[in-house]
């Protein structure tokens, strides 16, 4: 397909703008002018159209395609949730922020305010900032704040425990914050190995962060227990709810007995995300770490009004600019509202149902290296399939060639050719029976036929790439 550029055509438009009638003396000053015009593709409107049609049309995305790209949690998105959005569009963020600005920004601030406390209800914490731009920044935004409340204590603290399931941003943000890693092995049933955990926890652990479900989609029966042995040492815990989907309405991270939460509203709620955002991870402290959080923090008022706290001496200080991803959370604040208590926890159980369902149709022709009942997704190895030199990437390239984004391979890296898969409440039982035999055939594929597999995928405008160089030497160029 040619670039925009390659089919430009001197001369040719696709509306006409009348002449200026801004005076020369209104203009930008003579210096930020252009001394030759933009050198922009010159084309008519069908020809724009057309071109952005074609390209949107290679898009895989969650309203083309089944995408169980697990951990990533690709729910379908209520286009309802957009209009809400809109309706914050014409407010600039700044508003709030100027002189007299709160009173025509009541309802943004209600919403943030309300936003808050829903979020605290449902992860049993006191205070929410909405703030951070994503889930790790939400991380390094609750990992801040436990340094903060080590520092007001004169604690001295130098390590942040993580077992070695977790998110790669997870010891990424404590190191970021200024803390040595200790990381945990997993034991043969999947969850953090308690005894060496226990070994390793001592006076100068600042924090322990663990994910629950983990990332191999198991609840941990020991998290209560975790959470006890950390405080006896006043080490603060805290929990990993990018894929809060798993456990909405079930278990409040809160009531275990964690400190610190952050919730991914891109996974959890139901928000758009993929090619790098943009998305919004909340982080909800329990009271000792009130005082800490990032200004400017919306309060209401005695008077049923909304304003804003800016200046706190022990806060963290701005983790973002004004408000975090307003838009986001409006989607996300639209999410919850729609569905109500009975919907989130029905969206839970979904969700567990779906991923249960798929492994349970699965895990007689791939490997399922840690065989329990799972939450939100299930992790399977294409260790069987390698006898016939068939990779976990094989399968992923053939998906796409039967018309599924496939699910994340190779994490996480405790399993070998990991094939993670989470499925997301939205997907109706018709959608994961084709989805099912289509992975049945691959695995009969990498016995009868492997071939087929290693030379996937064959519908894509662009055939099997090197993985490396394509993450390592990006070309995105304007097209
Ligand atoms: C996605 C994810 C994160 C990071 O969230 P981002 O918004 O991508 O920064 C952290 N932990 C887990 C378990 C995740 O799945």
């Amino acid at each position: 397909m040619q670039l925009i550029y390659e089919k430009s055509v001197s001369g040719r438009r696709g509306v006409h703008m009348p002449a200026s009638d801004v005076p020369p003396a209104a203009m930008l000053p003579r210096e930020l002018l252009r001394s030759e015009p933009a050198a922009l593709p010159e084309l008519s409107e069908l020809d724009v159209v057309r071109h952005f049609t074609q390209l949107s049309r290679r898009n895989i995305g969650v309203d083309t395609t089944f995408y169980p790209l697990g951990s990533c949690t690709m729910k379908y998105n209520a286009k309802a949730l957009e209009e809400g959005a809109k309706l914050s569009a014409p407010f600039h963020p700044m508003t709030a922020l100027l002189p007299g600005g709160e009173a025509c920004s009541q309802g943004s601030l209600a919403m943030l305010h309300h936003m808050s406390e829903l979020l605290a209800e449902i992860t049993g914490m006191d205070e929410v900032t909405c703030q951070p731009l994503a889930g790790a920044h939400g991380e390094m935004t609750g990992i801040m704040l436990i340094a903060a409340y080590h520092q007001a204590k004169g604690n001295n603290k130098k390590y942040v425990i993580v077992p070695d399931s977790s998110h790669g941003t997870n010891p990424a943000s404590a190191a970021m914050v200024g803390y040595e890693i200790v990381t945990i092995p997993t034991a043969p049933y999947g969850d953090m190995d308690l005894e060496a955990f226990e070994a390793a926890l001592n006076g100068e652990v600042a924090a322990v962060m663990m994910t629950c479900p983990n990332t191999l989609g198991l609840f941990n029966p020991h998290i209560k227990e975790i959470c006890d042995l950390a405080h006896s040492v006043d080490a603060l815990v805290y929990y990993d709810g990018a894929n809060l989907n798993a456990i909405l309405g079930q278990v409040r991270p809160g009531d275990v007995g964690f400190d610190v939460v952050h919730v991914n509203l891109h996974k959890t709620f139901g928000t758009p995300h993929g090619a790098g955002g943009p998305g919004s991870g909340p982080v909800g402290v329990k009271k000792g770490l009130i005082p800490f959080l990032p200004m400017p923090q919306v309060i209401k008022r005695a008077d049923g009004s909304f304003g804003l706290i800016t200046d706190n001496p022990q806060s963290i200080g701005r983790t973002a600019n004004f408000f975090g991803n307003f838009g986001v959370m409006a989607k996300a604040y639209g999410y919850i509202l729609m569905l109500g208590r009975e919907g989130l926890i029905d969206a839970s159980e979904k969700a567990v149902l779906n991923a249960n369902y798929v492994m349970a149709r699965l895990k007689d022709l791939y490997e399922l290296p840690y065989d329990q009942t799972c939450m939100h997704e299930c992790v399977f190895s294409a260790s069987r399939q390698m006898q016939h030199d068939v990779h976990a990437i094989d399968i992923a390239k053939f998906l796409i060639d039967k018309g599924y984004h496939p699910p994340t391979v190779y994490f996480p890296l405790i399993v070998k050719e990991a094939i993670m898969i989470e499925p997301t409440e939205t997907e109706s039982k018709e959608t994961l029976d084709e989805f099912i035999a289509v992975m049945r055939e691959a695995a009969e594929l990498a016995e009868k036929d492997p071939a087929v597999l290693k030379r996937a995928p064959i519908s894509t405008p662009i055939s099997r790439l090197d993985e490396t160089k394509a993450a390592r030497e990006q070309n995105v160029c304007f097209a």
